[in-house]
């Protein structure tokens, strides 16, 4: 099958409106509208509404009657598997079009998304499917008159809400496991990237799953994300975004109901280079493309160099020669591959925390600056940044930005402290042709995720992703999704008195 041709005329891109609840679009004339740009070019794209107390209650009440009365949560998991993988199928036929409208209104370039957003999404969600049925418990060790199991079931309704960045994927990997384990879901996408969210629910619609088992509401964190983290009807909240905004919630989910939270949040993720390293070229691929990815802007990113003092040189200029061909543009043209910054807000951010490391002693070495010629999009260049320590800001905090900082180190002791983060525990990227050393630093790095000779997920969904430390709490992907989408119930019965 030949690639179809991804370029497009961004006005030509219909955008979905409202809310989607109940199984349609839904509106409401008394809610304020949110202006949503275009972070291509910074122009006005559309509008969202700002739900309403009122939007948020109808959307949780037709997420549980959907759950109470549909067959969603009580019919055979094999029949629920059917659905969502139709889904699936129906994600992969409409890619063009979901790449089309996620590079229009995301910071994500059209052949990216073609190529592994959509994928991933499809993927993701198939992959729940095709776990639906496939976990269950043992019966415990009891006295030989009583039988003891422990069976699980659906929260109910779940509440999601997701960031910006990577707006189709959080959205399958939120509701992939909730409803392969038969639960109602209303979904919070950020306010700044809400509309592939809204077009993946019409697609769940069109793919069999009841009206009301899939609601999207949209509108500000701290108001509609911080009115479904209380609603005494949400069972359970599974978040992606920032630290910060994780701690909000947890704190909210905990006044409000003790409910639990998964929380998937922010990382400062290093990579670190031996100087026994197998392929230093392959090494700076990982380490330019770790960094600069979506403009720098993935939990993921791999922004803090710990490179040994005797390769440092020559991985520098590898990992400088990668950044040379970043190819800035237009998000709707097939040839752009690098991603602007989502906002102007977060151009100020990150040029704070530069001017605030320079200020502590830390030297721009490449880098700096915007990308000239790019229609008004933020394109930030790919920045280096030398002479740090650890308490340097720009190593200390996640900028969410296409910086990377470089220190150096010794021996393996120091490389492998450096490594460490105080705060993160997200990834770390180890890159040694020493088994051995490659071992001890996965052991003593404390992170979620470690990737040895690369850097960067695969299409593994059997892989789970999540935080150690402030990166957060709980996995998503993986089996372990799937089981933080049920509760438990323990069984005991005793069949000698029946
Ligand atoms: P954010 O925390 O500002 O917002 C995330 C979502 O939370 C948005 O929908 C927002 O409207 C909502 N929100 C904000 N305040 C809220 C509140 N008080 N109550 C409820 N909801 C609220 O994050 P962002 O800027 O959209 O995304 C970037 C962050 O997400 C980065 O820190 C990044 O590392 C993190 N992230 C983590 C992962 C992961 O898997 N660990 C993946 C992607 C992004």
């Amino acid at each position: 099958m030949s690639t179809p041709s991804l370029d497009f005329d961004p006005s030509n891109v219909s955008l979905p409106q409202g809310h989607f609840i109940g199984g349609t679009s839904y509106y409401s004339t008394n809610e304020a509208s949110i202006a949503v740009y275009r972070p291509s070019d910074g122009q006005l794209l559309g509008y969202i509404p700002d739900a309403s107390p009122d939007t948020i209650d109808h959307a949780v009440s037709n997420a549980l009657q959907a759950w109470k009365t549909s067959r969603w949560a009580t019919q055979p998991p094999r029949e629920r598997a059917k659905v969502l993988t139709r889904w699936a199928e129906l994600i992969d036929r409409n890619a063009v079009s979901l790449a089309q409208l996620e590079a229009v209104s995301s910071t994500r370039p059209v052949a990216e998304a073609y190529a592994s957003d959509v994928p991933f999404t499809a993927d993701a969600i198939r992959f729940f499917a095709e776990l639906a049925d496939k976990h269950g418990g043992d019966f415990a060790a009891t006295r030989r008159e009583s039988l003891g199991f422990v069976a699980s079931e659906p929260y109910g309704v779940i509440g999601a809400i997701t960031p910006w960045n990577f707006p189709l994927s959080m959205c399958s990997w939120k509701c992939g496991p909730a409803l392969a384990a038969g639960n109602a879901v209303v979904l919070k996408p950020s306010e700044l990237t809400p509309f592939s969210t809204l077009r993946l629910a019409e697609l769940a619609i069109e793919a069999g799953i009841p009206p009301g088992i899939f609601n999207v509401v949209n509108g500000r964190g701290a108001t509609t994300g911080a009115a479904i983290t209380r609603h005494p009807d949400i069972s359970k909240i599974s978040f992606t975004g920032s630290t910060r905004t994780g701690a909000a919630i947890m704190s909210d989910a905990a006044l409000h109901g003790t409910k639990p939270v998964t929380l998937e949040l922010g990382g400062k993720s290093p990579q670190l280079v031996f100087e026994r390293v197998p392929d230093l070229a392959h090494a700076a691929q990982c380490i330019a493309r770790g960094f600069t990815s979506n403009g720098g802007q993935a939990c993921v990113a791999g922004t803090r160099l710990i490179a040994h003092k005797r390769i440092v040189e020559p991985l520098l200029e590898a990992v400088q020669g990668h950044l040379a061909n970043i190819a800035p543009g237009p998000l709707w043209r097939s040839t752009t591959s690098y991603s602007p910054l989502i906002s102007q807000n977060q151009a100020e951010r990150i040029a704070a925390l530069i001017d605030a490391s320079r200020a502590s002693g830390a030297e721009v070495i490449f880098g700096g600056g915007y990308f000239e010629d790019t229609d008004g999009g933020y394109f930030h260049r790919p920045t280096l940044l030398a002479n740090v320590t650890e308490s340097t800001p720009a190593v200390r905090q996640e900028l969410f930005g296409p910086v990377l900082t470089v220190q150096t180190f010794e021996d393996e002791d120091e490389g492998i402290a450096l490594a460490g983060h105080p705060t993160y525990g997200l990834c770390a990227g180890i890159h040694t042709r020493d088994i051995g050393q490659a071992m001890r630093a996965m052991r003593r790095i404390s992170a979620g995720t470690v990737w040895i000779n690369r850097y960067g997920r695969s299409g593994d969904m059997i892989i789970p992703t999540g935080g150690f430390k402030q990166s957060g709490i709980g996995k998503d992907l993986g089996r372990q999704a799937l089981e933080a989408s049920m509760r438990y119930k323990s069984v005991l019965i005793d069949f000698d008195r029946t």
